[in-house]
């Protein structure tokens, strides 16, 4: 029989619980310093993120358990997609000829297309629990309001998602998506809230920005009595739900009869496919004496993990999100206008930022032109069209193997593709036509946005 080129596990084989990396922090020795106040600069309380989030969503984010129950309501929509498939990428190890045996976790075979409906769904499942009746988000690109869009739908709740104007205007498919699926969408600067007139009227021609999307979509869970606001990366409770793909490829991994990983790579915007992902592989490596390499990839023109410093900063250019303790470039941090939106974040998760600063795992990044040029290179193999973000990766994963085809070195590397680029084709186009740029992030610039770091004790 030839080797198998994917597992896909049946509905019994998906995970029942989430895995909480907060248990196995204290005995990695990584320590985890609380959000602080934006305005008060004290810890904050469950009472004052209630306006925002249900309780249930603020208690995992705080919640030291190991193993976190995944509601059944929650699995059976789950089954829709769940467990994706794990592949073995034969014909691109043939292509790059390495040693090395490459592995990828298939994340975009889900209803809009990437990992995120796996933290929508229950978080739309959550507020629906206590009585919410609707959800405001903001999106960038497309890819987190297209999946709530789809989970708000699915238990019953209205939706209303601030889109960033330039991609409203540019990126329709996204905005047409999110329609299908039910959700209100207005591009931002948006005439609906505070926030939004008043930018409307210094610059009614204003692109938008995600930090002025969030505090619109803040702004609107704040005063209205039936709404809650959703994020979809960075927090806690959204790495949490995520690691039903770890787990599953350690299953998978052992149908597939592989050696355990020597190096696992994701992509990092925020962090949470990084963390769903690696997260029940750190715990082998924290609890169980194993030693995998996990590393981050993130654009260089965004690199918080390998040029931001580690402090507590603002989670928004607004200043209303909590402070928190992360690799940060500053919250007025302006990335330049690379294709891979869901990687323009000035910060960085506080679960990911303690990791990389205690040494447990390891960030590179990498220039737009070479993520695209391996994106190319695993599309005409695989067939798989990868988003942007995701092609940071598949570079990666392309070094790593190339680098054992010069040392000989037959390595299991393993890398989380966090969603297809099906809605990215003009990203493909520019670069295959020769306009695609490399941006170097200048060090003055990131030296301007710390020094606006807020003083913390
Ligand atoms: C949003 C997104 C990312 C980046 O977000 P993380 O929270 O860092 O995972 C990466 N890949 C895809 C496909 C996305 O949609």
């Amino acid at each position: 029989m030839s080797p198998l080129t994917k597992v896909i596990l049946s509905d019994q084989d998906m995970p029942t619980h989430w895995y909480n990396i907060n248990a196995d922090l204290p005995a990695a020795g990584v320590e985890l310093p609380p959000p602080l106040h934006p305005v008060t600069g004290n810890p904050i309380g469950p009472e004052d993120l209630a306006p925002l989030f249900p309780m249930a969503l603020i208690l995992q984010e705080v919640s030291t358990d190991r193993y976190i129950e995944i509601p059944e309501e929650i699995q059976d929509v789950y089954r829709l997609w769940r467990p994706t498939p794990l592949f073995r990428a034969h014909r691109w190890e043939k292509a790059l000829d390495t040693p090395a045996k490459i592995y990828y976790k298939y994340e975009g075979t889900s209803p809009s297309g990437s990992h995120k409906p796996n933290t929508a769904v229950a978080q739309a499942y959550y507020n629906k629990q206590e009585g919410v009746k609707r959800l405001s988000t903001e999106t960038g690109a497309g890819q987190w309001g297209s999946a709530l869009s789809f989970a708000c739908q699915v238990f019953g709740l209205e939706c209303k998602v601030y889109m960033v104007r330039v991609s409203y205007e540019q990126k329709p498919y996204r905005r047409i998506l999110m329609e299908t699926y039910g959700a209100t969408v207005v591009p931002s600067p948006s005439p609906d809230t505070n926030a939004g007139r008043s930018i409307l009227e210094q610059d009614p021609d204003s692109p938008g920005s995600l930090g002025i999307a969030i505090s619109e979509a803040v702004e609107d869970a704040v005063m209205r009595e039936d709404t809650k606001y959703s994020l979809g990366s960075v927090l806690n409770h959204v790495l949490l739900h995520q690691t039903v793909i770890g787990q599953e490829v350690i299953k998978q991994l052992e149908v597939f009869g592989a050696d355990w990983p020597d190096v696992l790579i994701a992509c990092t915007g925020g962090g949470s496919n990084f963390g769903g992902f690696a997260f029940p592989f750190l715990r082998e490596n924290i609890v169980n004496g194993k030693s995998t390499r996990v590393v981050a990839v993130e654009p260089t023109a965004s690199p918080s993990l390998t040029r931001g410093v580690y402090a507590y900063d603002y989670g928004d250019t607004a200043k209303m999100a909590p402070m928190v303790k992360m690799h940060t470039l500053g919250h007025d941090f302006v990335p330049a206008p690379i294709h891979a939106g869901g990687l323009r974040y000035h910060g960085m998760s506080a679960q990911v930022s303690a990791l990389k600063e205690a040494g447990l795992i390891e960030a590179v990044s990498v220039h737009q032109r070479a993520i695209f040029e391996a994106a190319i290179s695993f599309a005409r193999t695989e067939g798989i069209v990868v988003a942007p973000e995701t092609a940071h990766a598949v570079r990666a994963a392309m070094d790593e193997a190339l680098a054992c085809r010069e040392s000989g070195e037959s390595k299991t590397i393993v890398f989380n593709l966090s969603g297809h680029g099906h809605f990215d084709l003009a990203a493909y186009d520019a670069y295959l036509s020769g306009q695609l740029e490399d941006y170097e992030y200048p060090e003055e610039r990131i030296q301007e946005s710390l020094a606006h770091l807020p003083k913390v004790g």
